[in-house]
């Protein structure tokens, strides 16, 4: 009677070993749910972050230089702390126009080693493009007919003298815009430091006459001399002042050759040229070289291309 209790006692004790193993099972292979998964996904947020950031920094350098853009997909992969033998695959598209990035890392388990599972991989891709500008802010005041632009070629943006052509919108025009409200110092704030509102493809935009000499003076003497890079149109830094966008447009309302309006159907960026003596008196032109550029704004891929791009994470 007394040998029964205890052999019962001892099985039960064994019982009791067994769940205790089980729950121990139960409670490492929960644990290591929450460690290992959640190191898991810890791995792959930082591995999307740096493909993210690696093929938006590479589509500054389109479409001009597929090869700069490729040191800098490795670069940035670097900088968020990825060896680059993780960056299994990168690519730029024949258009110059998309940057793709695949990278692959594995992540040792903790707890699962528990269960038998050492590691995980962790695989991502990412993908940018540059689309012709829609929508921008920090625009200028000035603008340019709808054509074909060409690199080297230096553009007058602003007559001096009314040149009463059509390029410069017609008789009492000098090529001014009216982005904000009339008047010299409208002007002189939006060429200074780019319109602060959003100024789309398909808007329409009032022309205003008159030279605005000391404005525009003013507006290009403070960008030229914040540009401390020696900037050509072929090597320039994309922070400089000197690179002003502005619209391409068709005109829209003309009477007796004078352009009143014009409508905007794309975006083009230039490099403000050095104006040496002509700047002297009323004679305030703004010149520039066309350039490729990626900035801030909206972009759409079947849009016009002239040569303005935004940047959009595609994957
Ligand atoms: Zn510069």
């Amino acid at each position: 009677m007394f040998g029964l209790g205890k052999k019962l006692f001892k099985e039960h004790k064994g019982s009791a070993m067994i769940m205790v193993s089980i729950a121990m099972v139960s409670l490492i292979g929960f644990g290591s749910l929450v460690l290992d998964i959640g190191n898991l996904f810890l791995t792959r947020n930082r591995l999307n972050n740096a493909l993210d950031a690696s093929v938006l920094a590479a589509c500054q350098e389109l479409p001009d230089s597929t090869t700069s853009a490729g040191e800098v997909v490795k670069e940035y992969f670097a900088n968020h702390g990825f060896d680059v033998g993780a960056l299994t695959n990168y690519h730029i598209s024949e258009d110059k126009k998309k940057v793709t990035a695949t990278g692959q890392v594995t992540v040792q388990y903790f707890l699962a080693r528990v269960l038998g599972i050492e590691s995980a991989t962790v695989k991502c891709t990412a993908a940018a493009q540059i689309m012709p500008l829609t929508a921008a802010r920090g625009v200028v005041p000035l603008g340019i007919q709808d054509q074909e632009l060409l690199y080297d070629v230096k553009y007058t943006l602003k007559v001096a003298s009314n040149s009463n052509t059509a390029e410069f919108l017609g008789p009492g025009n000098f090529g001014v815009l009216v982005l904000d409200s009339t008047g010299a110092d409208s002007f002189e704030d939006s060429l200074t430091y780019g319109y602060d509102g959003v100024i789309k493809v398909g808007d329409t935009l009032n022309t205003e006459s008159g030279n605005k000499s000391g404005a525009a003076r003013d507006g290009v003497n403070y960008r030229v001399a914040q540009c401390t890079h020696a900037c050509t149109p072929s090597n320039h830094d994309p922070s400089c002042p000197r690179i002003i966008i502005l619209p391409v447009y068709e005109t829209v309302d003309v009477q007796n050759n004078k352009v009143f309006s014009v409508k905007i159907v794309g975006f083009a960026a230039f490099l403000m040229d050095i104006p040496g003596d002509k700047m002297v008196g009323n004679e305030c032109y703004v010149d520039g070289y066309f350039i490729n550029m990626v900035v801030e704004g909206e972009g759409e891929e079947d849009a016009k291309d002239y040569g303005a791009y935004a940047v959009k994470l595609i994957v």
